[in-house]
């Protein structure tokens, strides 16, 4: 458990899987947080109640579409009016529209870029100004390992994640005289309702090439995100760390 007492945090995707539980351990180590999500009303009510029972001494829902820059700016300001700051942006929203590129429609390709990468930046550009005035902060954004290694069927989510890694790298060399770090998380495999929607042929392949044998928990992601937004990561920036099992290597 991390140490996040008088810290205040966003979690985009919060209502569920990864997210959901990177919220929890925030609130663990006594985070306030703002859970974002896109819709799914008792998916985020359930999150909330985790997060207040996590011992988050403040928690609210912020529901809106990441791939809103109005939006994002809207969530950053009641975010710091009603819980007093901003000092950790975890930026976990992402979908996955899964194609061969020959078959890929434009909308799809550019809903994944929408969300998956512009949704990260607008919501990094509008907490730079709160966490400057902080005098630091932390940005975690969800890449995966599959923007590390490609994967056929997945070529919009693995640009999406690869530019993560672009965006992660040149933030943290931007805003380092600000003393906010930015860094980046590649999971794995990991259970989720992502994943549960993969043919049981596919994730059968998936565990062969995972050394350690076995999916990932949200959890145990959590906890390196987490790690990355602690102050026990402070001279941690600019950093891609691998939550995969051994599967990329
Ligand atoms: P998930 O279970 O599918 O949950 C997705 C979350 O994102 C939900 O909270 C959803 O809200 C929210 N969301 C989706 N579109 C949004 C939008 N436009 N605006 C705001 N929120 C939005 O996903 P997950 O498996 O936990 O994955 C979380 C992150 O980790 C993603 O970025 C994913 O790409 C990455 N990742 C996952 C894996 C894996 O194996 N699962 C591996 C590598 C990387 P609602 O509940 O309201 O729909």
């Amino acid at each position: 458990m991390f140490d996040f007492k008088g810290k205040v945090a966003l979690v985009t995707g919060a209502s569920r899987g990864i997210g959901r539980a990177i919220a929890v351990e925030l609130a663990r180590g006594g985070a306030s947080v703002a859970l974002n999500y896109a819709g799914n009303e008792a998916a985020a009510a359930e999150a909330l109640a985790l997060v207040e029972r996590a011992g988050a001494p403040r928690a609210r829902l912020l529901r809106f579409d990441v791939a809103d820059p109005a939006a994002c700016q809207a969530a950053i300001d009641a975010v710091v009016a009603e819980l007093g700051g901003l000092h950790v942006l975890v930026n976990n929203a992402g979908i996955a529209v899964d194609q061969l590129v020959m078959r890929l429609k434009d909308e799809d390709w550019r809903r994944q870029l929408d969300v998956n990468l512009t949704g990260a930046f607008h919501l990094i550009r509008a907490a730079t100004r709160p966490m400057m005035k902080a005098r630091g902060g932390a940005i975690v954004n969800l890449s995966s390992v599959v923007g590390e290694m490609g994967n056929a069927g997945q070529a919009a989510y693995a640009a999406t994640k690869a530019g993560l890694i672009g965006l992660t790298k040149s933030v943290a060399r931007e805003l380092a005289s600000r003393s906010i770090r930015c860094n980046a998380v590649t999971p794995g495999f990991i259970g989720t309702d992502m994943t549960a929607a993969l043919p049981e042929a596919a994730r059968g392949k998936m565990l062969e090439n995972i050394p350690l044998g076995r999916l990932g928990s949200a959890e145990e992601v959590a906890r390196a995100v987490c790690f990355l937004a602690s102050d026990e990561a402070s001279y941690v920036t600019g950093e891609v760390l691998k939550v995969n099992g051994g599967m990329y290597m």
